[in-house]
């Protein structure tokens, strides 16, 4: 089960996983029931959310789900508990501080001259890497992985067109496609668009272990 994979790696982080059901209504404290908040991978993004109309490309959307984690983000944010969004997390993260999406990359996105566009969508198994990611030195991403070039896994259509204006790239593809971004203050706030619990080397594993690190100071 998909879910499985992200229980294990916070799990293996010393956490222990909360699953939230989607609600109409959050009337109290995250922090009342959670330490920190982490958005999963999962379908497209209602492009409402960023004023657009949808695309042709654009898949299936989930309205109630896009709602349910924008409020989650919100919370978490005024709360100040650390945050990390995987995949659609990281997408979900920069609409709802008020940035904008590709609604499907090999439609809309052109990168650099004499740059093909990678395949983002790749088609091996999800536990493999298909294309490298440059992260920017001195950024959280960086002090939390080492490395600044790391190989990842790719399944996304969409990613961070316009980045909100309280978040940083950190992180980009050799096409330019953004994949990395982070909040700008103390506050432990990270996005990664690949998906470091399908992956079993340590640079993944530090993602995890770092944020459940940063949730220990509110137990
Ligand atoms: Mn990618």
């Amino acid at each position: 089960m998909l879910a499985g994979a992200y229980c294990r790696a916070v799990e293996k982080a010393g956490g222990i996983p909360v699953l939230l059901p989607a609600l109409a209504i959050l009337d109290r404290p995250l922090h009342s029931f959670c330490q920190g908040l982490l958005l999963s991978g999962g379908g497209d993004f209602d492009p409402a959310f960023f004023g657009e109309e949808p695309h042709p490309q654009l898949g299936t959307v989930d309205l109630e789900r896009d709602r349910w984690e924008i409020s989650l983000i919100r919370k978490a944010r005024a709360e100040g508990l650390p945050i990390l969004g995987i995949c659609r997390g990281i997408q979900a993260l920069n609409v709802a501080f008020g940035g904008t999406l590709y609604q499907d990359l090999p439609a809309q996105y052109s990168p650099a001259p004499n740059r093909p566009l990678l395949e983002h969508n790749q088609q091996i198994p999800g536990d493999q890497v298909s294309h490298r990611v440059t992260i920017v030195a001195g950024s959280l991403l960086s002090r939390v992985i080492g490395p600044t070039e790391i190989w990842t896994n790719s399944h996304h259509h969409q990613a961070v067109k316009d980045p909100a204006p309280d978040l940083k790239v950190t992180a980009r593809s050799d096409d330019g496609v953004i994949e990395g971004l982070e909040g700008t203050g103390d506050h432990f706030l990270l996005g990664v668009q690949w998906h470091p619990e399908r992956l079993a080397n340590p640079d993944s594993q530090r993602l995890f272990t770092a944020f459940v690190r940063a949730c220990q100071p509110l137990m």
